[in-house]
């Protein structure tokens, strides 16, 4: 009691804080020039293909794939050249005329937004059409298993009031894949021209889970898409503050966070603006809310609900990989069972720091250069741990996932 009215202790404790929060910009500053670093430096080394085939039965084997080791199509280069012209065109392009590069194809241009064996849901804006695609294109894509993904811009001809034939794809600005099921040489194409992935998780039912972010955070750095963390049922946290601490060390690497309640409507207009003019992936766990928030963001939304599938000719079963959801202002979110669990296969042990800034940013003080920041003698990153210079809860995703990784 004593103690706490001396001034000199109020003095020390004012001394105490302006150091405490002069280290923590110093770290920010730290993270910021490591991710630079990374970003520039980091070649990823492993073999192609290699570890998809080990890992391929692994729980997080899905959407896997080193997006500059993968496969590519014959035509995948000239489309991506096309990309930037396109792009300015696109906004330019009038209905019933579609470009590819600079031959306009006839047809209508239309938005895919289901894919199911061999079938595709094209959206044209008024109506939905049920298309093929045409034969040759599906040869043409000889890297991937599917030539056609939710999220592709495509060329279509009406057949009839309401089904059609895919052209032509147009140009893609990202692709996320993972080893196909089946062969898994091959890549499938999950979702084509997202622009950002959404990891939704909930504070508690079911209880936050900091190393599925940790691992979605790495897959959308594999995917080279940012990402953006939402916390939703936050009306069901007690202590507010826990739950801002728990966050911070996302909000220090530079990750906007979203904190939500679909039941209060507690940053869903937040929630709402993050998902503007882009095509947003989901990433999270049923039951964290995602339904839930989408009717929030647009309330009167009409959701297909449950996973459609069906059976296939050979008698197969197969599941609708991806469904796109237009919501208004431009914006659309793709919700996949396919990304339920990100899978890191492909991934090896001794590049796994590398997705982790933080830790990297403190590397270069370990006693030894290839320094696994586990047991290792004069380690930085385990002693920073100690001091709670680096959150022990990253510091233990780390751990986690340096486990689950090969050797
Ligand atoms: P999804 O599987 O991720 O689409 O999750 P749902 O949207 O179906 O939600 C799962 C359950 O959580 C439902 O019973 C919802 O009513 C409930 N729920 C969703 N959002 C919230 C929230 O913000 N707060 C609370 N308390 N419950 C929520
Ligand atoms: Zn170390």
């Amino acid at each position: 009691m004593a103690k706490q009215k001396d001034p000199l202790h109020k003095e020390v404790l004012k001394e105490k804080m302006y150091r405490q929060n002069f280290q923590r910009e110093a770290r920010r500053k730290q993270i910021k020039s490591a991710r630079k670093n990374i970003k520039r430096d980091y070649q990823p080394k492993q073999a192609r293909h290699k570890n998809w085939l080990d890992q391929a039965d692994s729980n997080w084997d899905e959407l896997d794939y080193e997006p500059s080791e993968r496969v590519m199509p014959r035509d995948e280069g000239e489309r991506r050249r096309n990309l930037e012209r396109t792009a300015f065109n696109g906004s330019q392009r009038s209905a019933g005329e579609a470009v590819t590069g600079d031959s306009p194809i006839p047809g209508q241009t239309g938005l895919v937004i289901e894919v199911s064996k061999g079938l595709c849901q094209v959206d044209l804006g008024d109506r939905v059409l049920a298309c093929r695609i045409r034969g040759a294109l599906k040869a043409e894509e000889s890297g991937f298993t599917n030539a056609v993904a939710v999220g592709d811009e495509v060329v279509v001809q009406e057949t009839g009031p309401q089904s059609g034939v895919i052209e032509t794809v147009l140009p893609r600005r990202s692709i996320l894949a993972r080893p196909d099921v089946f062969y898994h040489h091959l890549q499938q194409v999950i979702v084509a021209n997202a622009d950002q992935l959404l990891i939704v998780s909930s504070w508690r039912e079911p209880a936050i889970w900091l190393e599925l972010i940790d691992r979605y955070l790495i897959a959308a750095e594999r995917n080279r898409l940012p990402a953006t963390i939402c916390v939703n049922k936050i009306d069901l946290a007690e202590d507010r503050a826990a739950c801002e601490a728990t966050l911070q060390p996302y909000r220090e690497l530079g990750y906007s966070v979203i904190l939500t309640s679909a039941v209060s409507g507690e940053g869903v207009a937040q929630l709402r603006a993050a998902l503007q003019d882009r095509l947003t992936v989901l990433a999270g766990l049923s039951g964290v809310g995602k339904s839930s928030l989408l009717a929030a963001v647009q309330p009167g939304l009409q959701l297909r609900t449950g996973d459609v599938s069906e059976h296939s000719g050979e008698g197969r079963h197969t599941t609708t990989l991806a469904t796109l959801i237009r919501l208004e202002a431009g914006s659309a979110v793709v919700d996949t069972p396919g990304i339920r669990e990100f899978g890191l296969s492909g991934l090896q042990r001794r590049d796994l720091a590398h997705y982790f800034p933080d830790i990297m940013a403190l590397a270069p003080g370990c006693r030894f250069a290839d320094c696994a920041h586990l047991n290792e003698p004069g380690c930085a990153v385990r002693q920073a741990e100690t001091s709670g210079a680096v959150a022990a809860s990253r510091y233990h995703s780390y751990k986690q996932i340096y486990s689950s990784l090969p050797a």
